[in-house]
This record gives C-alpha cells, sequence and structure tokens, in this order.
C-alpha cells in the first residue's frame, strides 16, 4: 500500500532498501494518497468561489474530505471539522478560541505542540508526570476542581510521541466533564494506529496532522464542539472568514469558514482525506495485529541487548508502534548516525519536542541544554537525549531485525 521503496547506499558502498522507522515523525505516503492527489492535479480550482467547472469540483472534493475526515474521527454530526497546517496550528486555534483566562491543565509530559500553544493569554497548570494511569485521572480530577472559577481545558495526548503508550483519554474526558471542564485531545500519534471516537469517548477537540497519517505535508486538522469556535475571533483574518465587509466587518458564524480565512490548502486536505479513507478500508483489526506482533518482536529484542534501556513511563500500558531507548556509553546522535550510515537505518534521536518529559525519562536534570544555537528546536543536543524507533503501514519484520542486529553490534563497541 505505500507509494514507494528506497534504497539508499551504507559507509561499505552498497546500496541498501531503507529501512524508515521514522514514521512518528513524518509517514511515508499510501499509494491511494497519491492517486488521490493525481487525480485531483488536473482539475483544480478555487474552493467556495468560482462558479466554472473546476471550481464546483474543487469545492465538492474538499467538502467530501471534511465528512471523510468527520467519519474517521468518529465525530458528531454537529462537530466543526476545521482544515489547519498540522496539529500545532491546530492546537494554537484552539487556544486563540477559547474563552479568554481559561485554565488549562496539561501533563508535562506533552509534545510541545500540546504543551506550550496556552501560554497566549490562558492560565497554564502543569502537572508532573504522574506514576500511572490512575494517577494521571486522579491528579486530572484534583486539578480540574481547584483554582479559579472560569471555564477550564484538560489538554492530553493520546499516545505518547517518546513511548508510544496510550493514555486513558476516556476516564479523563469523564473527569473533565465532571468537573465542569472540556477536554482537548493530541491524537497526532493515535490517529495513525487505532481508530478515533471523538463521540462515543466524549472528547470535545481533537487534532492530528495529515503527515503522521501517510499523507504529504501541510494540512491537519481541528475537530470540535462549534460553540466557542463559532465565538471567537477568526484564527486569520481575511477573505472567506468575512461574511460581510463594510466599514465594519461581519464574520461567518460558521466555525469552518470562519477559522479558515484565505486559499486553503485544498490538496493536502483531500490528502489527509484520503489517508483516512485508505486505513479505514485496510480495517483496524489487521493494522493493530501487525503492528502489536512488531511492537512485541522490537520490545523484546531491545531488551535482550545488554546496555540497551528503553524508556518508559507506564511498563505495563498498551502502546503503539513507537519505542525510544538510550545506549550506554553512546550519545543519541552517534546511534542514529551510525544506524544511518552503515545500515540504512532512518530513526530518530534527540527530545522529540517533548523536552520535560524526555528529561523525566532519563532522570535528568531541568538545566540541560536543548538545543545549541541553530539547532532544531526540538531537542539533537545535550546529553539527555534518546534515540526513537517508530513505524507502521508497510514495515517489515526485516526492518525491526536489521535494526536489533545493528543495536547489538553498536552496544558491544564503543564510538569511533
Ligand atoms: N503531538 C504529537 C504527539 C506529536 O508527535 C507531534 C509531532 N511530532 C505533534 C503534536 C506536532 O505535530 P505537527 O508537527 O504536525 O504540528
Amino acid at each position: 500500500m505505500l507509494g514507494a521503496d528506497l534504497t539508499v547506499p551504507v559507509s561499505s558502498g552498497e546500496l541498501v532498501p531503507y529501512a524508515n522507522l521514522d514514521y512518528a515523525a513524518s509517514a511515508p505516503c499510501l499509494r491511494p494518497v497519491r492517486d488521490a492527489i493525481d487525480a485531483a492535479l488536473p482539475a483544480y480550482s478555487s474552493v467556495h468561489r468560482g462558479a466554472g467547472y473546476a471550481s464546483q469540483l474543487t469545492t465538492q472534493r474538499y467538502e467530501q474530505a471534511r465528512h471523510s475526515v468527520r467519519a474517521f474521527a468518529g465525530a458528531r454530526e454537529d462537530d466543526a471539522v476545521i482544515f489547519t497546517r498540522n496539529t500545532t496550528d491546530a492546537m494554537n486555534l484552539l487556544s486563540g478560541a477559547l474563552p479568554p483566562y481559561t485554565t488549562v491543565v496539561v501533563f508535562e509530559t506533552e509534545h510541545h505542540a500540546a504543551l506550550l500553544p496556552w501560554q497566549r493569554g490562558h492560565r497554564v497548570v502543569r502537572l508532573a508526570a504522574p506514576r500511572s494511569p490512575a494517577e494521571a485521572v486522579a491528579a486530572a480530577r484534583q486539578a480540574l476542581s481547584t483554582g479559579p472559577v472560569g471555564s477550564r481545558l484538560l489538554a492530553v495526548t493520546a499516545a505518547s510521541n517518546v513511548t508510544g503508550e496510550l493514555w486513558p483519554i476516556a476516564e479523563l474526558a469523564r473527569v473533565a466533564h465532571e468537573a465542569g471542564a472540556r477536554i482537548v485531545v493530541d491524537a497526532a500519534q493515535l490517529a495513525p494506529h487505532r481508530p478515533l471516537e471523538i463521540a462515543a469517548l466524549d472528547l470535545d477537540y481533537v487534532a492530528f496532522s495529515g503527515h503522521k497519517l501517510y499523507a504529504p505535508f501541510g494540512a491537519g486538522v481541528l475537530i470540535g464542539r462549534p460553540d466557542w469556535l463559532s465565538a471567537a475571533e477568526p484564527y486569520l483574518y481575511g477573505g472567506g472568514a468575512s461574511r460581510n465587509v463594510t466599514s465594519d466587518v461581519e464574520w461567518h458564524e460558521d466555525p469552518e469558514q470562519r477559522h479558515e480565512a484565505g486559499t486553503p490548502n485544498v490538496l493536502g486536505a483531500l490528502a489527509l482525506a484520503a489517508a483516512c479513507d485508505a486505513l479505514t478500508a485496510t480495517g483496524w483489526d489487521s493494522l493493530i495485529a501487525e503492528e502489536e506482533r512488531l511492537l512485541a518482536r522490537l520490545r523484546t529484542g531491545l531488551a535482550e541487548i545488554p546496555g540497551v534501556r528503553e524508556l518508559t513511563l507506564w511498563d505495563e500500558q498498551p502502546r503503539v508502534g513507537i519505542v525510544s531507548f538510550v545506549v550506554d556509553g553512546w550519545t543519541a546522535r552517534e546511534v542514529a548516525e551510525k544506524l544511518s550510515s552503515d545500515h540504512a537505518i532512518g530513526v530518530r534521536d534527540g527530545k522529540f519536542c517533548a523536552h520535560p518529559f524526555v528529561r523525566h525519562l532519563l532522570g535528568a536534570p531541568d538545566t540541560d541544554p536543548a538545543t545549541e544555537p541553530g539547532g532544531s528546536g526540538c531537542g539533537t543536543a545535550g546529553t539527555a537525549t534518546a534515540i526513537r524507533a517508530s513505524f507502521g503501514v508497510g514495515t517489515q519484520e526485516e526492518h525491526i531485525d536489521r535494526l536489533l542486529l545493528a543495536l547489538h553490534q553498536i552496544a558491544t563497541t564503543t564510538p569511533a
């Protein structure tokens, strides 16, 4: 189902099939996604504006994409489905749409996309990494039921981009609602691996990105309750968001139009929707069964390599195909470079835009520098860094075995 295979040179001079184990950063494009883009390219035009055939067709495809995403996410009929650039953009949009001075409760385990956007004018309560899912629920309940009266929001990941662990979002939604609060779920890493059930789990808002869901870059989505979104200032001021402009401006009440000013990334939205449809058509049962088989093989194999330590918050927790680890005597960058140059294996190293969480898992002080001047901001420098292997559709057992063999070789030598 993947679009293409890649063969790359390694240090021995050989050409080797590339083992992409960096899906959690951006997953490769699925064949049906490429086909959907190809089908749209010959006749695209502006959406919601033109009377011409191409414009009508493109508008129809764009709105159909919204339907596909809504169905994929198990959203309520009246939920807004707003196309954004990515998850970070979606979280920032929501932050701007919250009632002023909302109390936002977050765990320090969040990706920065769900940790930081609330700094724009809200009161942020940051909770320590919980020792168990039950402790997470108890800590959220406590934090949401104390403090000033007013709007409250719990922002939490559904699947960690560092450990792959699944968070108890159904229980967290329940305690949020019992406290009169709302919940936003960062589903960037859940959406590619497990079905999303917004209505069934009673989630208020959900965000995810196309490029982690087997579509190319540039489109994400914010899905959720329309009331705050319809009342908020438009995310961007400009054409499309405004219904009537005289000396004053009337904004669209429809949250989708209100927050999608300017010409949208139509191909990105179509690609994202095509990925949703392709995953649904393949069927979650087979996807999950294969992922769990490979994940068990990887985790068991890692545990057998002396000097390799997996980073995990809750040992027994079910998880998606994302595993972070460290290798004694080696920096994460050295391991990642060697895996690439000698074995044609692509992994990620650093703090994965989750600095507080990675430091917590490594027992590192809060002062460890995350970046050097010119660094990525997602933390490849400093000593408190890890290696992350992540995978999904199209990953083969051979990729996992190659990684384990390479790590065995690395762990039993010292860096040059
Ligand atoms: N949340 C999680 C859990 C992620 O893994 C990522 C991407 N690493 C993001 C949010 C941000 O996604 P994007 O870069 O597409 O905005």
